[in-house]
């Protein structure tokens, strides 16, 4: 039987090229996305493609109510699920915190913090209940680390949220054999620099990386996927660095 995979954010970037890689490794995939319906319908093709049964759940984690409609679908569609790669993200505007309002603060952190949350709650239910354990790699970000001051600190504050989250859930599930880790991604080419106004970020930021290059979204994708694997079985609760030595 084929493991049953949500992913978060699968329609672009990171989580599409997690999409991808887990069809070709034998997941079938319920893909969320929230606006970009033309590219999710490509991504589900093509892991449709590869074998993968494909269930498109459009949704909005930063609203409840359509976290449980995602919920609602895999359930009927697959009865079960086995793992989650909580990647839905967003950045803002570069901006310093004199000029950050409480609507943008609380828009980045209903997407990236509660919703993630929300989201990792509902499957750790549902892998409770089945009782044979799961897995969950949560989508930090280097930032949380380098503290973005002067670019988006309120992004990097909520992906170290995400690092805590992390530990803290993984200490809570470890012994219903679900494992939860973290990626940090570093300097990555995907569409987000553009959403946040900043087309050329990652080839302007890209000398500061000690590898010199940017990454792409499948090197993000392989390390995220390997952790979901049974050859990362003893490991939980970690984060992983993914960023060119940043
Ligand atoms: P991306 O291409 O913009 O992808 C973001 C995905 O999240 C899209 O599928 C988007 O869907 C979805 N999304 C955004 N808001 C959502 C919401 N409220 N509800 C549901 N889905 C939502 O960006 P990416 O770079 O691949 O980012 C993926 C993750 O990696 C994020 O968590 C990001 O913070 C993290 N990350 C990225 C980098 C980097 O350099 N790229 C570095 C560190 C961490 P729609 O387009 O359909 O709205």
């Amino acid at each position: 039987m084929r493991p049953v995979l949500l992913i978060t954010g699968g329609s672009t970037g990171i989580g599409a090229a997690c999409a991808r890689g887990a069809a070709r490794q034998g997941y079938d995939i319920a893909l969320n996305y929230r606006n970009s319906e033309a590219e999710a319908n490509a991504v589900a093709d093509a892991c449709r493609a590869d074998g993968a049964r494909v269930l498109l759940c459009r949704g909005d984690v930063a609203d409840p109510a359509e976290i449980n409609g995602v919920f609602a679908a895999i359930d009927a569609e697959f009865r079960r699920l086995d793992a989650l790669i909580n990647n839905a993200g967003i950045v803002d505007q570069t901006a310093t915190l004199t000029q950050m309002d409480h609507a943008r603060l609380r828009r980045m952190f209903d997407i990236n913090v509660i919703g993630a949350m929300l989201v990792a709650k509902e499957a750790v239910l549902r892998m409770q209940a089945q009782g044979e354990g799961g897995v969950i790699v949560n989508i930090s970000s280097a930032a949380a680390r380098l503290g973005s001051g002067k670019q988006y600190l309120d992004y990097a504050a909520s992906k170290a949220a995400i690092d805590c989250f992390t530990k803290g859930l993984s200490d809570e599930v470890a012994a219903d054999n679900i494992r939860v880790m973290a990626v940090r991604p570093g300097l990555i080419e995907t569409p987000i620099h553009a959403k946040g106004g900043e087309p050329g970020r990652a080839d302007k930021l890209a000398h500061m990386v000690p590898m010199q290059r940017k990454g792409t979204a499948e090197e993000i994708a392989r390390p995220v996927l390997w952790l979901l694997s049974e050859e990362a079985s003893y490991i939980t609760g970690s984060t992983l660095d993914v960023t060119g030595g940043r």
